[in-house]
């Protein structure tokens, strides 16, 4: 049983609850494959449907199965459906109420409808819990003195520790409410969207809506967060963890008159799925035992293997996207050009013509861009202007220069060949081709290709929250004042610059002395607040090189030897699921290795295909003895077509990095370079800077 999006709302049976977000609203999240997006504040129903309904239909437009669940009961204990409406279905119930409830922002008919429904039975019940100042009529507002015709919970309610009766209609924690003024809306979706609904029916359609309890496995909301929309999206995101196998059992459940809840009777397994880290491997960092030194290509393949993408995404407008990767094909939903047309001012008609001098009558009409496309008479020529639709019974243009005009008629020179002058509709993009395929970050000329293709919306990856420390007793904030021994951290400012340029967001931890316990605390820290860790400094294997010490504690280190230079080890591990990438303290190491090594893999959890920086290659302006066992890369520039290199190697000359305007890659294997030697030179700008 797969499903590509989990859906989950927290219904409500109030009313409209203002413009900003609140508790005890309607809240709705999406996940996909384990990661769910920000959950979404819905002030009424109305527009809770209408958002609902208008995802269902992207989903849908998008190829993907949803699983919708809401949070009430989508039946009523065993009895009630046939004494209420003469039929055992639940859904008669769904369509009784689908009839009868009155809705709209400010008020409903709940507590009169209950009213109604106990006097119907001739009962002071079933329902209870009159929640207006006005009395209605056979709707007790206590439990006082109060008889009901049927089992006061489901079968399931019986099971779920703590869930409310479907009869109560008001006070704290009431369903009864909910469920009168959700089986409407859940009955129009059904119908509308031809969805299946658990358990009463096979999941066959490509929506299918179970009902699903959050309070069943969760507990409190984090501080600071609204406990419905921290519910959702706990829910949509566990939920759209699960294997097909797991989700296939939990859904296995005979109940076909009142119902069940999801994941009733599978707690454990619900909450086992809850805790799950992100799906990044706790030992995604590891390199075989034995390994030595590890050459640049193999290094970057194994990485490349082990990461998969860790962003969220979400949908927003074209006109937004820039700097977004998309996160599914986005989809011509127009050709281009929609219709055959012009490319230059001439004059139109059918077909190609010889050598010699041809003559044509021209029709009074003309077609200019924007106009919808006339018909024109056979045998006759028409005035056409850049852009405008090729009219019927036109596939040939003449350059107005090549044209004379006389008496009504043109006169033009051949050859001319038969569809000269014109585009094909769709010869640049044909509708539901792929405009722009996942992976591919959004530029301009990508927004340029999505609006000429009509795609309005697209589905994009949230950056990544990329937190950044640096290491070292040594190092002080600029701005303060450096006393002996100390110098001011330059790698932290550099890496959260270069990790904008990268199109993700910086989270600045600061500076860590050489301190365990320190380090630990903010990577800690740094583990709740980002998507992926970089630090710089401490990672070789000294005594004060405390973050691969650290990371090495928690089993989930390992020490990259790369054959590289610059860069002492690269320290890649995993604290509290989170990547960490241990870049070494040298200024000029701690750049050249986030560009080679860093930057691809967090483009890479970002959900951007593998970047792999072009280079071209150049005579080289310099000579050198390179000497065997050790890909280098040299901060170089090109002068008059030739690669310079900064005077000096020396890895802490942050001076020749601001010199240097890309890299120069030499091989691993011995090379001798004299001027003129051909070298591979990368500009800064392939790496993303
Ligand atoms: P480490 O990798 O910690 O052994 O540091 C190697 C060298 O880089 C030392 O000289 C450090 O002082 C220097 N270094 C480390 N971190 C920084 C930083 N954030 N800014 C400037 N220099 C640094
Ligand atoms: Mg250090």
């Amino acid at each position: 049983m797969k499903f590509d999006t989990v859906m989950m709302v927290d219904w409500s049976g109030g009313n409209d609850r203002g413009a900003s977000p609140k508790p005890d609203a309607i809240w709705a999240a999406i996940a996909r494959e384990g990661r769910a997006e920000e959950a979404r504040y819905l002030r009424n129903r109305q527009v809770a449907e209408e958002w609902i309904g208008a995802q269902l239909d992207a989903e849908r437009a998008g190829g993907r199965r949803v699983l919708l669940g809401f949070d009430f009961p989508f039946g009523y204990p065993a009895g009630f459906a046939q004494a209420l409406t003469g039929n055992v279905s639940p859904f008669a119930v769904w369509d009784w109420f689908e009839t009868r409830v009155e809705d709209s922002t400010k008020a409903n008919n709940r507590f009169d409808l209950a009213g109604r429904i106990n006097t119907m039975f001739k009962a002071r019940g079933p329902f209870w819990g009159n929640g207006l100042a006005r009395d209605i009529d056979g709707l007790p507002r206590t439990k006082k003195n109060y008889d009901n015709p049927f089992a006061d919970r489901r079968q399931a309610e019986q099971q779920a520790k703590g869930a409310f009766t479907c009869w109560q209609m008001s006070g704290a924690g009431a369903v009864g409410s909910q469920v009168f003024m959700g089986l409407p809306v859940l009955a129009r979706l059904r119908r509308r969207f031809e969805a299946s609904v658990w358990p009463f029916e096979p999941l066959t359609s490509d929506i299918a809506i179970i009902e699903i309890w959050p309070s069943l496995t969760l507990g409190a909301a984090p501080e600071g967060k609204i406990k419905d929309a921290w519910q959702v999206e706990e829910v949509a995101r566990t939920v759209s963890s699960l294997a097909p196998e797991q989700l296939a059992d939990m859904l296995d459940i005979n109940a076909p008159e009142e119902g069940w809840i999801f994941g009733l009777g599978h707690e454990a397994q619900l909450k086992q799925a809850a805790s799950q880290p992100p799906r990044l491997s706790n030992n995604c960092f590891a390199l075989p035992p034995g390994v030595h030194w590890t050459p640049v290509a193999e290094a970057l393949a194994t990485l490349k293997g082990r990461l998969v993408p860790v962003a969220e995404t979400t949908v927003m407008p074209v006109l937004e996207a820039a700097g977004r990767v998309a996160a599914t094909n986005l989809i011509a939903q127009r050709s281009n050009p929609p219709l055959p047309n012009t490319a230059v001012d001439g004059y139109g008609f059918a077909g190609g013509r010889g050598e010699g001098v041809h003559q044509l009558p021209l029709t009074k009409q003309r077609a200019a861009a924007g106009d919808a496309p006339v018909t024109l008479p056979e045998g006759q020529a028409i005035r056409v202007l850049t852009g405008a639709a090729l009219p019927v019974g036109v596939d040939t243009v003449v350059l107005q220069e090549d044209v004379t005009l006389q008496d009504g008629q043109i006169t033009f020179r051949g050859p001319i060949k038969q569809g000269a002058n014109t585009r094909k509709a769709g010869e640049d993009v044909v509708a539901q081709d792929v405009s722009v395929a996942a992976g591919t970050r959004i530029q301009a000329p990508e927004v340029a290709l999505l609006c000429a293709t009509g795609v309005a919306s697209v589905q994009v990856y949230k950056p990544l929250r990329v937190a950044v420390l640096s290491t070292g007793a040594e190092l002080i904030e600029i701005g303060g004042a450096a006393g002996d021994g100390q110098i001011f951290d330059a790698n932290r400012p550099m890496l959260m610059e270069m990790v904008r340029r990268f199109g993700h967001n910086p989270v600045d931890m600061g500076i860590v002395p050489d301190d365990r316990v320190q380090l630990a605390k903010v990577l800690d820290e740094a583990a709740t607040r980002a998507d992926v860790i970089l630090t710089s400094g401490g990672a070789s294997a000294g005594d004060e090189d405390h973050v691969s010490a650290l990371l090495k504690q928690a089993g989930a280190m390992s020490l990259w030897r790369i054959a590289v230079k610059p860069g002492r080890p690269l320290a890649l591990g995993m604290w509290q699921g989170c990547p960490v990438f241990g870049l070494p303290g040298n200024p000029v190491a701690a750049m050249v290795c986030a560009l080679i090594f860093a930057r691809p893999a967090i483009a890479y959890l970002g959900g951007e295909d593998w970047p792999e920086p072009q280079g071209f290659d150049v005579p080289a302006a310099f000579s050198k003895n390179k000497k065997q066992g050790r890909s280098e890369f040299l901060r170089a520039r090109i002068r008059d077509g030739h690669a310079e290199v900064f005077a000096s190697e020396g890895s802490g000359r942050i001076s020749g990095l601001s010199w240097a305007e890309g890299l120069v890659q030499l091989p691993q294997d011995a090379m001798t370079i004299t001027p003129g030697t051909s070298v591979r030179y990368i500009p800064f700008g392939s790496f993303g800077l």
